[in-house]
């Protein structure tokens, strides 16, 4: 019982969040610009945060995660970052030879005020920045937002820095991954391709934080979507975004500043968020949905058919970010499931929207709430009062999992105690198999437990 201490019932609080459903803002920065080829990425503020923000990717990653730090001390948090930032600056490209440093502020530097934009220009001046390098940044206080939204703003960075529209318009379409894994980045890609189409994909982390063990130290492992990408980005057809919360503001920036039109879409989880995204794929680049793909679609439909007793009328709890969590209450309710409990610590009014859209009217009751207070607390004290079947979440959820002796699914970010999300995506088609081979043996093994001997069957 570590949870011994969470009462059942519930009290509104207004100022207090306990065990956030959500992490820093930098560390989300930290993870976008590792998807680009040959960045390092600086955290200008104190050691501490930039350690934290490390050791939380490595140990998501089970990679060892660069990133430099502006490593404040007491003079600088009183009279600002100038100094320790131009001389990182010159450190990091006269040392580790990046192309791009991507710098990201934290509470510190932005309580300041630090004009970070203005500093980068001041290095250059300076002479700092070699020719055909670059530094870019993004502002990340983590008082605000989350881990979900400083991807975002890392990610619209990429474009505000790198976007040029010339005359001509290029057959390829943008695609902006969203938050996942490196193994999802490489599954988008693998659909690109099986239906011929032109993609470029940013940030990408596939072949960065996913790389293969090949006896040989690379600080910058092949991976990343290139500068030119980036730059030819604003002369694509369109931009499709795949998550509104951490995809939307970069799309919307592109189309700004070079008229790509774009259209935001949920990312590809489940079986209907991925049908709309083949079908808007399929039209912006006017080219057919190949049959392998309608062939894994039918392979995902045929174990729903077989299994689907097991599924319906199942109580979920789920807890992560808004991206994932909306494309999964769909997920959960084409198979019958029943998510009763959801919760995300990134705020944005439009989540509660949505997952109202979808649950509205299902016939059974439901708990969401996201931004501040909508907690691990919270989401325990609803699972007290009505029990559910399955939860579904990051590592923290083991907690919540063991108290109430509930069958748990690791998913999201970050999960620091089990491998395999760098390498099997839990996007597309062949994504939702996974997705319900972990329902499916989650729910039987509980099955296998609880049964007593004269019903403990081989034949489910
Ligand atoms: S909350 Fe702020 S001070 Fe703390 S680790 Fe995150 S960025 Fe650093």
């Amino acid at each position: 019982m570590l949870l011994r201490h969470t009462p059942k019932e519930i009290t509104e609080r207004k100022a207090l969040t306990i065990n956030p459903a959500k992490t820093c803002q930098p560390i989300g920065a930290m993870y976008a610009a590792l998807g680009i080829h040959k960045c390092l990425p600086h955290s200008h503020g104190s050691q501490g945060c930039c350690a934290y923000h490390r050791s939380t990717l490595t140990r998501h990653y089970k990679e060892p995660i660069m990133a430099a730090t502006s490593s404040f001390t007491e003079g600088s948090s009183v009279f600002g970052g100038q100094a320790n930032l131009v001389t990182a600056i010159d450190n990091i490209f006269t040392i580790y030879e990046p192309d791009i440093i991507a710098v990201h502020t934290t509470c510190l530097s932005e309580t300041i005020g630090d004009d970070v934009q203005q500093i980068a220009r001041k290095a250059r001046e300076d002479g700092k920045v070699p020719d055909g390098k670059f530094v870019i940044h993004a502002s990340t206080p983590s008082y605000v937002g989350s881990h979900v939204t400083g991807f975002a703003n890392m990610t619209k960075g990429m474009v505000d820095y790198f976007a040029k529209s010339t005359d001509k318009t290029l057959d390829q379409i943008n695609i902006v991954s969203g938050w996942v894994e490196p193994s999802d980045m490489r599954e988008i890609k693998r659909i690109a391709a099986l239906m011929g189409v032109n993609i470029v994909l940013f940030p990408d982390t596939s072949d960065v934080l996913d790389a293969p063990q090949t006896g040989t130290h690379e600080f910058f492992p092949k991976g990343g979507v290139t500068i030119e990408q980036l730059k030819s980005t604003g002369d694509s057809k369109a931009t499709l975004a795949l998550g509104a919360f951490a995809s939307k503001d970069a799309a919307k920036l592109l189309h700004a500043k070079c008229g790509v039109p774009y259209e935001t879409l949920e990312l590809p989880i489940g079986i209907s968020a991925t049908d709309r995204f083949l079908e808007s794929l399929s039209l912006t680049s006017e080219k057919p949905v190949p049959e392998e793909l309608t062939r894994e679609r039918g392979r995902l439909v045929d174990i729903i058919t077989d299994m689907h007793q097991y599924f319906y009328g199942k109580k979920v709890a789920l807890f992560g970010d808004p991206d994932h969590l909306i494309p999964l209450t769909e997920f959960l309710v084409n198979l019958d499931m029943q998510p009763v409990h959801i919760v995300s610590g990134t705020p944005g009014k439009r989540f509660e929207i949505q997952i109202r859209g979808l649950l509205d009217g299902r016939g059974f009751e439901y708990n969401v709430k996201n931004g501040p207070n909508a907690d691990m607390f919270r989401l325990h004290q609803w699972i007290k009062n009505e029990p559910v079947d399955l939860l579904l979440g990051n590592t923290y959820g083991k907690y919540i999992a063991r108290d109430e002796d509930i069958p748990f699914i690791r998913t999201g970010f970050p999960v620091l105690d089990r491998i395999g999300h760098s390498y099997f995506p839990v996007l597309g088609y062949t994504g939702g198999m996974l997705i319900l081979e972990k329902i499916l043996s989650a729910l039987m093994d509980r099955k296998d437990r609880n049964a007593p001997e004269t019903s403990f069957e081989l034949v489910m």
